[in-house]
């Protein structure tokens, strides 16, 4: 029997071990940290459940895929809720738009904002179910592994004028400065900056509208936690509390990981999870390749980070929805801060997160959960002393959150907790603390994204955000697709 290791247990190496066990190689998944999730992680205070990341839960099918390789269905570990309205978009200037997933309702609103502008939503939303045929059906699992691959798609990517920015392709349809933002800023949830990165990640708009935009029962921690449950029963070995430090290596192949205490675990393959800078430098800074990879790594652009607040309220506020983004005073000119520093923004947009709107079990019986974000630059734009910093700036997003959305929520306040840049390179050894790894621009993506499988190490593999085709819960698993079909078809001629 074939056996593999994944270093990390994220969205990303769980859905990559699931297949590789659900195919028959005897796999071990091996996380450092004491908990399984990755960005997913959770913590329990109080009786508030927080999770720590993604809350927005797209193309399920492509979850349920992972129980059906076994003909399991994924209702025995998991319960999706669906979330309506998908988000409320709130603006400084009082006006706000709930984002639906009801058609008319949907255009009803679009034309309250401008009347002129429904004919260019609708051609909006054709462009995007366009992108999302191309750019996901056909190539969001296809691991870009040769420069002919990258050849074949660019027509399609030429015709989809896959050059110009999410942006500027949806100010070619709508006017409305609003109604910009509504349909641009969905890329920012992947780590995208709305005016650099491709306009085929207008295709998120497509997902959200066919798949819907679903919330796991008991939260995020409870779809990780069925992950864990399918590949425990499929036969997998999780190893938590195991600290990856180098993939040991003979020659040009991978043998094997040892960890921080000392273990030596072998397998006939190695794929990692962790984040691509920390895999190359640190695991692989012993080889020649590893050093050279992250060499290119060190010249590529990174995704933002993230300021997470995490707060628990003694009531429940009235008339909140789930997923809030409360946008700030300027939007172009905040983003472009947020992605190229040099200095943490004096204003802020954040992402409210009230997951007790959908399921009140996350919070003590009349009590809430929530989690406020804002994107910041990552460590290396802005060398910021997140320690000396946080709690000012947690004061200043609690100030904001009163005056735009939860008038007297430092009355009701019982619990808290920071989530900063300098957190992501510490728990999650992320470069510069980047929330969402390498920065996804069309240069930074498909091919030239880091490829699954190394060029170098022929039975080394990378799986998760860092790789085609990139962040996000759909995305990370589309990747753990890609890498395994290359995995499994080498592990079959070996
Ligand atoms: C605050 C936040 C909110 C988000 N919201 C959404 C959302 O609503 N919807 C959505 O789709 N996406 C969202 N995302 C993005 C999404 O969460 C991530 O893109 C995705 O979860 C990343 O998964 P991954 O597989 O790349 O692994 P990660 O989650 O990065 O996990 C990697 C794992 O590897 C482990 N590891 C690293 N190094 C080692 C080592 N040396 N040894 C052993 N283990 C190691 C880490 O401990 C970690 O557990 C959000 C992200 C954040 C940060």
């Amino acid at each position: 029997m074939s056996s593999a290791i994944v270093i990390g247990a994220g969205f990303g190496g769980l859905a990559l071990a699931i297949r590789l066990q659900s195919a028959g190689i005897a796999t071990t998944i091996v996380e450092a940290r004491d908990k399984p999730g990755g960005r997913a992680y959770v913590w329990n205070d109080q009786g508030h459940v927080f999770d720590a990341g993604p809350t927005v839960v797209t193309d399920p099918d492509s979850l349920r895929e992972l129980w059906a390789l076994s003909g399991q269905p994924m209702e025995r570990d998991v319960t999706l809720l669906p979330v309506s309205p998908f988000y409320r978009l709130t603006w400084a200037d009082g006006r706000s738009f709930e984002y639906v997933n009801d058609d008319d309702e949907l255009i009803r609103q679009v034309a309250s904002f401008n009347p002129a502008d429904v004919d260019g939503y609708r051609r909006f939303h054709d462009y995007a179910e366009e992108v999302y045929r191309e750019g996901y059906l056909k190539l969001g699992t296809t691991p870009f592994l040769k420069l002919g691959q990258m050849l074949n798609a660019a027509p399609a990517l030429m015709r989809l004028q896959a050059y110009r920015s999410v942006h500027s392709m949806v100010a070619r349809f709508i006017q409305d400065p609003h109604l910009r933002q509504a349909f641009s800023f969905h890329t920012l949830l992947v780590g995208g900056n709305p005016f650099s990165t491709s306009s085929i990640y207008a295709l998120i708009h497509a997902l959200e509208r066919r798949g819907g935009v679903w919330f796991a029962k008991g939260g995020t921690n409870q779809l990780v936690a069925g992950m864990v449950a399918l590949f425990e029963r499929l036969g997998g070995t999780l190893l938590l509390n195991a600290r990856v430090t180098r993939i040991d290596t003979e020659g040009d192949r991978a043998t094997g990981v040892t960890l921080l205490d000392g273990r030596q675990l072998r397998a006939d393959t190695v794929a990692s999870n962790g984040d691509v800078m920390h895999s190359y430098r640190d695991l692989l800074g012993h080889t020649r390749r590893g050093r050279t990879k992250a060499a290119i790594l060190n010249r590529q652009r990174w995704s933002m980070s993230l300021f997470v607040l995490h707060f628990g309220l003694s009531k429940r506020p009235e008339n909140l929805a789930h997923h809030s983004v409360i946008f700030g005073p300027r939007y172009k000119g905040l983003v472009n801060e947020i992605f190229n520093g040099p200095r943490l923004p004096d204003d802020f947009s954040m992402y409210l997160h009230s997951p007790c709107v959908t399921d009140p079990s996350l919070a003590p019986e009349g009590m809430s959960t929530h989690y406020v974000l804002a994107p910041v630059p990552h460590l290396g734009r802005a060398d910021v002393d997140w320690e000396a910093e946080a709690p000012g700036y947690a004061e200043r997003i609690f100030e904001e959150l009163e005056r735009r959305a939860i008038p007297d929520l430092r009355k009701h306040l019982t619990v808290s907790r920071i989530f900063s840049p300098a957190d992501f390179s510490t728990e999650l050894s992320a470069h510069h603390g980047s929330a969402f790894s390498v920065e996804p621009i069309l240069t930074q993506s498909a091919w030239f994204r880091p490829h699954n499988r190394d060029r170098a190490i022929p039975n080394f593999y990378i799986v998760g955000a860092g790789t085609h085709p990139g962040a996000g819960i759909p995305g990370v698993v589309g990747s753990a697709k890609a890498t395994a079909q290359v995995m499994l078809s080498d592990l079959a001629v070996a």
